[in-house]
């Protein structure tokens, strides 16, 4: 599922998945790729965020991450998000955190459109920072919105905006929870973060606002650690490649990865070749590069939840499956019967080994996209894609999950 950057056209999107997905498939409307089409004139083609798009835009100065929209602009913005949920997009994706110097009102009237679409929103919220304006600032926008305007929220990765403040993120999500909205927060099992170099995360002050260095950063194309001269580089000529940042710490990570109310998703992206260049759908495991959460999550996240001990087995489960689904059916009816183990659902099922299950993905080179271990069946709509550890070749049985169905 692809909540957090969404597509734009809708269909388009479904329509590349159609009958070439192993796993089951689902996207929310792109705010960003709204952004996109009207400020840099790039169609995304429903392709997410992190992809050909971006090195389009970069011709034009990625407009879409700094640019204050007009009123006008505004207007098209929520009819493009509307279409989109119109389309069974699965709530609105507003990656603000990409356009942090968005105007307030149209990140307000977004609410207002998915409160009478009867949709919901997922964030990036604005600022990746420990000092004011602060990722737990940025949080508060959105639940705020979210309690005013009455709809469901999805808070993605919180560790990585809120850094050391993430404990106070985290109470801030139940005591919402408690008073009357429908939060539900999300984070990865790593303590580093990806994204793309022309960032607005990398503006100038960078250091002092996320307690990074240049140290701290790795060009994913080649392994290297950055330098003052490196990063200059890298944002000026390639803006669209990705790097790897060291910039949360493990009591952060692990208050989140460990809160039984927080599900874990992996905040995945593209994973890509020496040229920075995206790999196909079915090269083999090992082959990409880029952070490991796009390979390794669950594996990761199981490993530690078990080893740690404080969660049940069944809530271990929950925050990688049904905690999902409760929050999602209440917009696509058919989740409820998908995230749970039950006559009448459908047979999606994965047997891992307690014991044994682990992600090997790491941050090395050349170890960025192994596969993980202890994962012994997957069935997808009650297709086997792995069998005795094996990966089952040239089998699809994905189904797309769409709002309203
Ligand atoms: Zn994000």
């Amino acid at each position: 599922m692809d909540l957090e950057g969404g597509a734009l056209p809708v269909p388009e999107y479904y329509d590349a998945k159609a009958g070439a997905s192993l796993s089951n498939y689902g996207v929310s409307v792109s705010h960003a790729s709204a952004r996109l089409l009207l400020m840099d004139r790039v169609d995304a083609q429903g392709s997410p965020m992190m992809t050909h798009a971006l090195e389009r835009a970069a011709a034009t100065g990625n407009q879409w991450s700094v640019k204050l929209a007009t009123d006008e602009e505004l207007d098209k913005i929520d009819d493009l998000v509307r279409q989109g949920v119109d389309n069974g997009g699965i709530g609105i994706g507003v990656m603000v955190g990409y356009y942090p110097g968005a105007r307030s009102e149209g990140v307000a009237r977004i609410a207002r459109v998915a409160a009478e679409k009867g949709s919901f929103l997922t964030t990036h919220p604005r600022f990746l920072s420990n000092l004011a304006p602060s990722g737990l600032l940025g949080q508060e926008e959105f639940i705020a919105i979210a309690l005013a305007y009455d709809v469901p929220l999805l808070l993605h990765h919180v560790p990585t905006n809120a850094l050391s403040e993430t404990q106070a993120a985290l109470d801030m999500i139940d005591a919402a929870n408690a008073n009357g909205a429908t939060i539900l927060g999300e984070a990865f099992p790593y303590v580093k973060g990806s994204t793309f170099m022309g960032t607005e995360i990398l503006s100038p002050g960078w250091q002092e606002r996320t307690g990074m260095d240049y140290s701290d950063l790795m060009w994913v194309e080649t392994g290297e650690t950055l330098t003052e001269e490196t990063f200059n580089k890298y944002r000026s000529e390639r803006p669209d490649g990705f790097f790897v940042m060291a910039h949360i710490k493990e009591k952060d990570m692990l208050a989140a990865v460990l809160h039984p109310n927080i599900i874990i998703a992996s905040d995945g992206m593209p994973l890509v070749d020496a040229d920075g260049k995206s790999l196909p759908f079915d090269a083999p495991f090992g082959a990409g590069l880029g952070h490991p959460r796009s390979a390794g999550t669950f594996g990761a996240y199981l490993r530690i939840a078990i080893d740690d001990g404080s969660l049940t087995m069944p809530q271990i489960i929950a925050k990688t499956a049904y905690l999902q689904v409760k929050f999602l059916e209440r917009f696509v009816p058919s989740m409820a019967r998908r995230g749970r183990l039950q006559v009448g659902a459908f047979a999606d099922i994965t047997i891992f080994d307690p014991d044994n299950v682990k992600g090997m993905a790491g941050y090395d080179l050349g170890t960025n996209s192994l596969a993980s271990e202890g994962f012994v069946h997957v069935i997808v709509n009650g297709q086997p894609v792995i069998r005795n550890n094996v990966i089952v070749p040239d089998v699809h049985p994905g189904q797309e999950i769409r709002a309203g169905r």
